[in-house]
Formats: structure tokens, sequence, C-alpha cells
């Protein structure tokens, strides 16, 4: 008999031979909006996922910039893909940082003007089962939601204003969804705020994240009904997805010309140094829906959630 385990597995297998396939056929001349000179920024792209979508962008011919907080570790990184003829530039940038923040503005106002694609990748994570402690919660939250808020409000004055509009590409994870079989979460006060996007904003995501990492502090966060499994991670992610949609509904009311596309994607499980390597597909197959969502040909798709190139639900 097949498990559902084992049913899972193979639609996920046939879905990733479905997917590997259609990353052989060519844009063509008509989907392709983007040029040589076609700016695509992307974070913590030292190595795994980052690393990768730097490659698959670079190979569909834009211009990539590939940051790294650690400046010779990225700077080797983009050699490897300079060597293999890729038209990468290297920058370091720690989103954590905000003096590092700014001279990686100044960096790309004087040698590019502006960018056209922000993927917002870089992340940690400290989480071992329903292992937690503040000192990590914190570095977690302040670097998956806040690091990434911080770089995203720093660029947005530095994006292209063009018909084609501009795209920002957050990597969350579906450990952060709010329904569903992989949502842990069984706080339905903050489920029903977050899920009401209508009236969602930014002040109530800050205000949650702010909760959790009080409860954290004084040690009651288990009773919180917080996911308790990759705790602080998983609340990080629902913030980066929470955020999204907030963002995409502010950035739709720029006039045409000016827009700003911004959705999030979930990469899966997938064999990098933040799973131990322990995941269930390569860095290539996890990169995939980042870079289709970044050159999706007919933009207007905004403030949604996405794995293996299908819409998901939050
Ligand atoms: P890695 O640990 O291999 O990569 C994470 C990257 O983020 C590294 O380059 C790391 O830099 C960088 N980073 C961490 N903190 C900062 C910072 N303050 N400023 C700039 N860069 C920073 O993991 P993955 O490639 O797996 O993860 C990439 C993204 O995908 C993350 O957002 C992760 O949460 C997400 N994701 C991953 C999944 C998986 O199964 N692997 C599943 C779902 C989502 P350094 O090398 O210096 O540490």
């Amino acid at each position: 008999m097949v498990g559902s385990k084992d049913k899972s597995k193979e639609k996920r297998e046939k879905r990733l031979q479905e997917i590997s396939l259609l990353r052989t056929i060519p844009y063509s001349d008509h989907q392709r909006w983007w040029t040589s000179e076609t700016v695509a920024v992307v974070t913590g792209a030292n190595r795994g996922i980052g690393f990768e979508m730097v490659r698959q962008l670079a190979g569909h011919g834009l211009t990539v910039i590939l940051t790294s907080r650690d400046e010779n570790v990225g700077v080797e990184a983009a050699k490897i893909l300079q060597e293999g003829g890729f038209n990468v530039d290297f920058h370091r940038l720690d989103i954590l940082d905000p003096s590092s923040i700014q001279d990686f503005c100044n960096w790309i106002k004087e040698k590019y003007e502006c960018i056209d694609v922000l993927i917002n990748n870089a992340g940690v994570n400290y989480n071992v089962g329903s292992g937690n402690s503040v000192e990590f919660s914190n570095m977690v939250i302040s670097t998956n939601y806040y690091g990434t808020k911080n770089i995203i409000t720093a660029m947005i004055p530095l994006m292209r204003h063009a018909c084609q509009g501009a795209r920002i590409v957050n990597v969350t994870s579906r450990l952060g969804r709010l329904k569903g079989r992989h949502s842990k979460l069984e706080n339905e006060a903050v489920r029903a705020k977050l899920m009401d996007v209508d009236s969602l904003t930014e002040e109530i995501v800050d205000e949650t994240v702010s909760e959790f990492l009080k409860q954290v502090e004084e040690g009651t966060w288990e009773s919180g009904g917080w996911p308790h499994s990759f705790t602080d991670y998983s609340v990080s992610k629902m913030a980066v997805n929470a955020y999204t949609r907030v963002l995409a509904k502010e950035l739709s009311e720029r006039p045409d010309g000016e827009k700003i596309y911004a959705n999030c994607f979930c990469p899966g499980w997938v064999k990098t140094a933040m799973t131990g390597y322990a995941g269930n597909i390569s860095a290539e197959d996890g990169a995939d829906t980042g870079v289709w969502l970044a050159l999706l040909p007919d933009q207007a798709i905004t403030g949604k959630f996405f794995a293996e190139r299908r819409e998901i639900n939050f």
C-alpha cells in the first residue's frame, strides 16, 4: 500500500521533473523584458540558494550583484561565476548593519544608478527541533524579518521606473504558513490578524513579532500558541510573508510606469548549509521558483506566495 508520505514524495518528484524540463525552455524574445543592462541584486548570495539564484539570473543574461556579509567569501563566490563567463559583480552587504546597507546603496547609485530586481534571500536559523533561546530568537527575527525590511526600504528609492515594473522577491518558507499542513501556529488571534490582508499593516506585523520576543524573554512562549518546532524561524518567515502582502498593497498605489511587484516563495527543503545538507532537493531546484518569479513576463502579479512555480496559500 502506498502511504501519504510516499504519495507526496511521488507528487513532489513529478513536479520537480516538470520544472527541470520547463527550465530548459528558453524565454522567447516576446517574453524577455530584460537585457544585459537589467540589474538584479541577491542578498546572502555567497552560498546555497542565493548563490544559485545569482548563477541562474546571470545565465538568463542579466547583470547580477552577488552580495555577501563576508567580503572575502563573497569575492571568491563571485569569481567562480565571473570565470564561468557570467556578468556578476560583487559588493559587501550585511542586512543587519545599517551602515553596510547605506554603503551598498551609495555604491549602487554611483555605479548602476538603479536596480530592477531585489531578491531577499539572506537568512539564518538556529532552531533545532523545539529548542529556543532569547539570544537566537532575537537574532533570527532581526535578520530574517527586520533585516529584510530594512534592505527593502533602503532599495525601493533605487528601483527603476519602467513599464514592466521592478520586482521584489522574498525567500520565505512554508513553515511560516498560517493555514494548512505545514502550519504549526496554534494562536488563533495571531492567525486571524495576519490572515486579514485588508486590515493588515506593518505595525501589526511588528507588534506580532514583538509579542513573540517578549514571550520568549519571559519564558511563556510555549503556551502562547506559537509553532513549537523551528519556532523563531517559523515566526520570522510568517512575518516576512505578512510583510510581503502589506508591501505589495502599498506599492500597488504607485502610478503606472513606477510599479514594483512584491512576492514571496518557499524554495522547498533544500540541501544547503542551513539544513546541514539534509534537504530533499538541490540548491538549483530550490532557486528555480525565485528566478522564475523575478523574470515573470507579464507582471501585475503581486502580494502572492509561491512554491514550485505555483501559487500557494499564505
Ligand atoms: P545558507 O545558510 O546556505 O545561506 C544563507 C545565506 O544568508 C548565507 O549566505 C549567509 O551568509 C547569509 N546571511 C545570513 N545573515 C546575513 C546577514 N545579516 N546579512 C547578509 N547575509 C546574511 O542557507 P540557504 O541557502 O538554505 O537559505 C537561503 C534562504 O532560503 C534563507 O532565507 C532561508 O531561510 C530560505 N529557506 C531555506 C530552506 C532550505 O531548506 N534550505 C527552506 C526554506 C527557506 P554567511 O555565509 O556569511 O553565513
